[in-house]
This record gives structure tokens, sequence and C-alpha cells, in this order.
């Protein structure tokens, strides 16, 4: 197997880079405008901005024999999808045949969904074939666009490429199969001078069988194609100019971070900060491959490039303020517990058999509690399946009860420069103390290089904008 001395170059455009005529029309410009530099480009896209949560929306309707939503988007699937293709920056002798690829795939989804009412039910496998049809549709156009401004493209659908387990909605990618498929289908692709455009969000079982990398999971997708082919960079194209002080959309004067280690944007990833999927990273660092975040309708700006190290001196102490947003906080309390062996273990035993995660959790010195936070929609699950682990218990009277908070907000500081400046924490909970916000409960990561705690949800938006002013200090 050769490996190209050509410079490689992945890139990742988001759902509202691709979402209207303009923005698809942008997008190829930056395609094509980069193969100066990069000869060798291969590139990823999200489905149309909404158009996945449609998608499952319908399927969720037509689980309880709603036949009308999922003929609804339909309609709006073919809207958004000819409007791109009758913009004009498709040539008009392709515009037939994506055309009626486009329908084609509809026509599956409206068959899924029938089948699924008919049913009452959809199976995980069921929801990814849905679910994983938005970026079917979009590669199909991507590539026409590219192509129609001169530079070859092909559309590719990650299920030849990406191998993975059948682990329905959060796919696990086998490497080395995946390594081995993308070397016979793109490769070739990439020698003859072609652009390859690739569904994000997608993979197959070995069997065939679609399956999909979790919410979001097309930057995982960039990632693992960079990781494997391998490319000298991966660039994540998004709607905002990087990985920010805070989402943009809380603090309208957070900055772009211009440069930011792996492990703080590791820890933003998981700690909230949509811009970036938390699985991105590993495969990149691994492969030692460079990281941009950058934005498509500003793509002049520098964005953020992540990097393994920076200096201490210069840089802010923190960075970045996140959230999670949904949460519940469960507490699992009773005077006898500090005799009751291995709670801890057997309550998060419990959780994992209901399949929910678990983003934070506290336990008080004295034993006489433990508490987590999982994602309100599960709230029921979790709590009868610790209520089940500790049946014994709970007749004993060594635990008292098991209760849910009102929904909460987990909101994390970030930056590597709180490893040593002592007092960062002081800092952040006078600051939260001051605007009367609070703290339900504190993890600190145990990296250092974050902070987080837990506040009520009505609190979120005060206290990101109040621990934001710790950044610009
Ligand atoms: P895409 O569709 O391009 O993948 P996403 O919506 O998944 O885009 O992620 C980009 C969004 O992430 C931004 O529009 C922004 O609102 C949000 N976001 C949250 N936290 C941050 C942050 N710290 N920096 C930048 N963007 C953030
Ligand atoms: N389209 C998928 C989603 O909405 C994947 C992605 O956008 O990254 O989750
Ligand atoms: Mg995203």
């Amino acid at each position: 197997m050769t490996v190209s001395t050509y410079p490689t170059l992945v890139m990742k455009f988001g759902g509202t880079s691709v979402g209207t005529p303009e923005a698809m029309h942008q997008t190829a410009k930056i395609v094509r405008d980069n193969l100066s530099a990069w000869p060798r480009i291969v590139v990823v896209t999200s489905a149309l901005s909404g158009i996945t949560d449609l998608l499952i929306k319908s399927a969720i309707a037509a689980t309880r024999g709603d036949v009308f939503t999922f003929q609804d988007t339909a309609r709006i699937l073919t809207e958004r999808h000819e409007a791109i293709i009758t913009s004009g920056m498709i040539h008009p002798a392709r515009q037939d045949a994506i055309r009626e690829s486009v329908q084609a795939l509809i026509q599956d989804f409206s068959n899924l969904c029938l089948a699924i009412s008919v049913l009452g039910e959809a199976t995980p496998r069921a929801m990814d074939a849905v679910a994983s049809l938005g970026e079917r549709l979009a590669v199909r156009l991507l590539a026409g666009a590219i192509d129609s401004l001169g530079a070859p493209a092909e559309y590719i659908e990650a299920t030849r490429l990406i191998q993975t387990d059948a682990h329905h909605q959060a796919a696990h990618p086998d490497m080395a199969a995946t390594k081995n498929a993308i070397h016979a289908v793109l490769s070739p692709l990439l020698e003859r001078g072609i652009v390859p455009v690739v569904t994000g969000f997608i993979g197959a079982t070995p069997e065939g069988a679609t399956t999909t990398l979790g919410r979001g999971g097309s930057d995982y997708t960039a990632a693992i194609l960079g990781a494997l082919l391998p490319s000298d960079e991966v660039w994540i194209w998004t709607d905002v100019d990087g990985v920010m002080s805070a989402d943009p959309r809380i603090v309208p004067h957070a900055a772009t971070i211009e440069q930011l280690t792996y492990r703080e944007v590791s820890e933003l990833a998981f700690a909230g900060a949509k811009v970036l999927h938390p699985k991105t990273i590993r495969p990149v660092i691994e492969a030692g491959i460079g990281l941009r975040v950058l934005n498509t309708f500003n793509p002049a700006h520098v964005g953020t490039r992540l990097v393994s190290e920076l200096p201490v001196l210069g840089q802010k102490v923190v960075k970045s303020v996140t959230t999670i947003r949904g949460l519940k906080l469960v507490t699992l309390e009773g005077r006898g517990m500090l005799g009751v062996p291995g709670v801890a273990a057997r309550t998060f035993a419990a959780i994992a058999s209901t399949g929910a995660s678990v983003s934070l959790i506290s336990q008080a010195s004295s034993e006489q509690a433990i508490c987590f936070a999982v994602p309100a929609e599960v709230i029921q699950q979790v709590i009868s399946a610790v209520q089940l682990a500790f049946r014994d218990e709970f007749e004993n009277k060594d635990i008292d009860r098991v209760w849910a908070s009102e929904e909460v907000v987990i909101v994390t500081v970030v930056g590597e420069g709180m490893r040593s400046t002592p007092g960062v924490a002081g800092k952040v909970f006078s600051a939260l103390g001051d605007q009367k916000i609070n703290v339900i409960a504190i993890a600190q990561g145990s990296s250092e290089v974050s902070i987080s705690f837990i506040i009520a949800s009505q609190d979120a938006v005060a206290a990101v904008r109040v621990l934001h002013d710790l950044v610009i200090r």
C-alpha cells in the first residue's frame, strides 16, 4: 500500500454549511478554492440543517400510527433538496440524475415510515435506516455542486467505508476493516484527482446494515477518515468562527479561541460544547493530525487550531465556559448506607443496565448520600433500576430514598492554566455567589483542566455570563 506524498486534507461541513442553496454554493467554492494548496481533498458532509431531526421525529410519529407527519416530511425533503438542485449551481446536464436519486431516497423514507407505522415500533436498526437518509441525500447535491464548479467530485456513502459493530445509534467503528475499505475506495479516486464527497454520521455492519455513530457524529466521521487515510489535517467547517469562549448563542460577545490544546477541547466537547463531537479528538491525536475549526460563512477568519501543548505564560487561565442541559440529579440517601458494601459500584451497574450515561457523580464524605446526573428523559428508568438493585436495603431501611431533582444544568469552565493557578475554583464560586446562584454539586475534572458544577436550570444563562467575565479578565 503506498502512502501518498501529496498533502491530504479532510474537510467536514456541518448542516448549516449545506442547509440552503447559498450555503451549499459557498461550501462548494471553499472546496474548489482549497484544491490548489491541497491536491487531495476528501469532503465529509452532514445532512442539510434540521433534516436529521425531521427524519427521526417522523419515524417516532410513525410508531404511533401517525402517517401524516412523514408525508409532510417527504414534501419538505423534496422542497429543500429541489431548491438546491434548481438553484443554478448544479450543471443542467447533471440535474436529472441527481433529482432521480434524491427522489428514490425520499421514496425509501416514506416506505420505511409506512412499515414502521404498520408495525407500531421502530427498532434501533430501523431508526438508523431512517436517520442516515439526510447525509445520503446531501452528498449527492454537494458532489454535484463541486463537480459543476469544475472540480471533479464523486459522492460516496460511508456504508462502504466505515465498518462498525451493530450498536445502532451509537455504533463503534472497526478501525482495521475501515482502513482497508478507505484504501480500496478512496485512494483510487484521489489518485485520479477526484474529490470524494462522503456521508458523515453513518457506517454499516459487516452484514451491510446501516448504522449511525451518534448525533452530531459527522465530525467523528471526518476524524476517522483523517486518521486512517492518513490525512495531514482535518478541518471542521461550521457556522461560527471556531471554538469560542462560550456558546455565542448564550454570550453574544464570546470570542474565538485561536489556539487550544487537545486536552482543553476534549473537556469542552465532553462538557457540552456542541461545536465538536467529543469522539472527534482521539483519532486525530493518536494519528498526530492537525485539527482546525473554521467558519464556512467567514472563511477568511483563522478560526481555532488545536495543538498538543501551549506555553502556560501568556494564556488565559479560564478559556471557555460550557453547559450540558436537560439533566436531573438523582440522590440516593440513607443513614445506614455507610454499612452497605459497594454502593457506588452497584448504583452505576444499575444505571448502566438502562443504557443511560452518567454525567457527574458526587458522594458526600459521610457516605450517607450519593448523587449523580442523568438525562431527564431517562429518569424514570434510572430510578426504577436503582430501586431494584437496592431492594433489600430499602426494605431494611439502610437506604431511605432515591429521588430526582428538578431539571439541572452542568456548567464547566475549562483552561489548562487552572492546573498551575491557585484560587481559580474560589473565583468561580464567589462569582456565582455574588449572583446568588446556588451550586448544588461540584466535581473537578481529574485532569485539573476543568471544574464542573451543577446548578438549577433557570440559573444557567446567568452563570455562563458571569463566568465568561472570568475569561475576559
Ligand atoms: P455543525 O452543524 O456545523 O456541526 P453544530 O450546530 O453541531 O454545527 O455546532 C456548532 C454550534 O455549536 C454553534 O453554532 C454554536 O452555537 C455551538 N457552540 C456551543 N458551544 C460553543 C463554543 N464553545 N464555541 C463555538 N460554538 C459553540
Ligand atoms: N446529521 C447528523 C445529526 O444531526 C450528524 C451531524 O450533523 O453531525 O446528528
Ligand atoms: Mg455538529
